[in-house]
């Protein structure tokens, strides 16, 4: 056996805050060579994001591979991009990610291509990168060992957070030596109505383990969950009104169509109600669930309501403008983007109307910005000033992501924890799920990956930590 500072991983994050995701691991080898993977590489979204897209902190040539945990934006916006800077390596992810990847990256490379336009810039990436990334993706099975190269073994298990989300597991070879084991969780949900989920082997359960969490609600208990959905939409079309729902087009949009499904089927929304959705990426999404494109239960491939069409542009006007009662899913889910830009300024002076959010909504976007304007108040959406005068309702009971207590029971499972890294979050819910896996996991280390530190770790957990340059 070689000595502790021969054979280890460099483990960092390429963000600091919520969104977006993207981990570098560099390993050095006791023969002296290095090679370096990155894990995710998402787009930042909100507009302060703008430059931290232009660049990439690591050169692109120089990674070996890439691994895509799951198919949002946040995760898989820039691999194009780095194509683009000269990575030539494949992209390892789970098979239903394979099928859903190509839809997202080319809508991204659509919205990206419209925002350049507005900044009088050019766009981050093109189609052909595009092209060029979708390639090189490799489709993994869901609990087969895939051999990026002879140092390097991939299992990629199932995760609740979305349909395709995949936890992986990332083995690090040498001979002599003992293995480096880390498990990156990715975005991760302990449950999901289309998924089968299943337990982790024993054998990864006992392994000497460094695990990177995620931490978007690490400061949350699943007990503090409100359910008014139901309660909120059926109220609202049984007094006449309309509910307008923005949806993101993969994972919410199912899922609310089945709770509409479920709510006619248990008597507390009428058949009579017309439910629609609008969202051309969302609907192209929903086909692949209905043709069985992607590993969804069984049981759960038909979750379509009664009374239900999809709309597009062609048949859009009648439904924006009519009064009757309906129910209209639309995409995006914080109503920044999409068909959800005409239709909530449409229906936010309705009285009757409501405006329901079913995720998080980032300060900024519309649905942020709805918020905090009371009743009777005027907002301002694409230079328009309307007043605001339907009801605007936010639940979390739809989250894709695991609460804090859902992440320690996770994480109890492993008996030679190592090492546990919190990431992906904001800096105050991960400084709070990390003191809370200090006191109730049985773990050697825990740190927070921000951009201060590397984490050095080797067969045995952490070695050391590392200041960076971006101190
Ligand atoms: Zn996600």
């Amino acid at each position: 056996m070689g000595s502790r500072e021969q054979f280890y991983a460099d483990i960092s994050t390429q963000c600091n805050e919520v969104t977006p995701s993207c981990h570098l691991v560099v390993v050095k080898f006791p023969n002296d060579e290095t090679m370096k993977f990155v894990v995710d590489c998402g787009l930042c979204q909100e507009e302060a994001g703008y430059e931290l897209n232009q660049k990439l902190t690591f050169s692109a040539e120089k990674i070996a591979f890439t691994i895509v945990t799951h198919n949002h934006v946040d995760h898989t916006g820039r691999i194009p991009f780095m194509f683009k800077k000269g990575f030539q390596g494949k992209v390892y992810t789970s098979e239903d990610t394979q099928v859903l990847l190509p839809y997202a990256l080319t809508d991204s490379c659509k919205v990206l291509k419209d925002v350049a336009k507005r900044n009088h810039t050019s766009p981050l990436y093109s189609e052909l990168d595009v092209e060029h990334a979708i390639e090189k993706v490799v489709g993994c099975k869901i609990r087969k060992i895939e051999y990026p190269n002879n140092n390097v073994r991939l299992t990629f298990y199932e995760n609740g957070h979305l349909v395709g989300a995949a936890m992986v597991l990332v083995q690090i070879s040498y001979p002599g030596y003992e293995d480096i084991n880390i498990f990156f969780m990715g975005d991760y949900n302990n449950k999901n109505m289309f998924l089968d989920l299943y337990e982790l082997d024993r054998l990864v359960k006992d392994m000497n383990l460094t695990v990177v969490t995620e931490a978007t609600y690490g400061d949350m208990n699943s007990s503090e969950m409100h359910e008014c959905f139901e309660e909120n939409i059926t109220r609202c079309v049984s007094e006449g009104g309309t509910a307008i729902i923005p949806v993101f087009s993969l994972g919410r949009s199912q899922e609310i169509l089945y709770k509409m499904q479920e709510f006619q089927n248990k008597g507390v929304l009428s058949p009579e109600i017309p439910i629609r959705f609008d969202g051309k990426l969302g609907i192209k999404y929903t086909n692949l669930f209905l043709k069985g494109s992607l590993h969804i239960k069984e049981s759960m491939r038909n979750f379509l309501p009664q009374n239900f069409t999809f709309v597009d542009k062609s048949t859009r006007e009648p439904v924006l403008r009519s009064t009757d009662s309906q129910i209209i899913l639309t995409t995006s889910g914080m109503g920044s983007y999409g068909p959800a830009q005409l239709y909530i300024p449409e229906y936010i002076r309705r009285p009757n109307s409501l405006i329901h959010f079913t995720g998080y909504t980032a300060p900024g976007t519309l649905g942020g910005k709805l918020k905090s304007t009371p009743i009777g108040e005027i907002v301002e959406i694409s230079g328009l000033r309307v007043k605001k005068a339907a009801k605007v309702e936010y639940t979390n009971e739809f989250s894709a992501h695991a609460k804090a207590d859902e992440i320690v029971e996770f994480l109890k499972q492993f008996s030679n924890l190592k090492l546990v890294l919190v990431t992906h979050g904001e800096n105050s819910k991960k400084e709070i799920l990390a003191k809370r896996i200090v006191n109730e996991v049985d773990t050697k280390d825990v740190g927070i990956l921000d951009r201060r530190y590397v984490f050095r770790v080797g067969p045995y957990g952490l070695i050391k930590t590392l200041t960076t340059k971006y101190l």
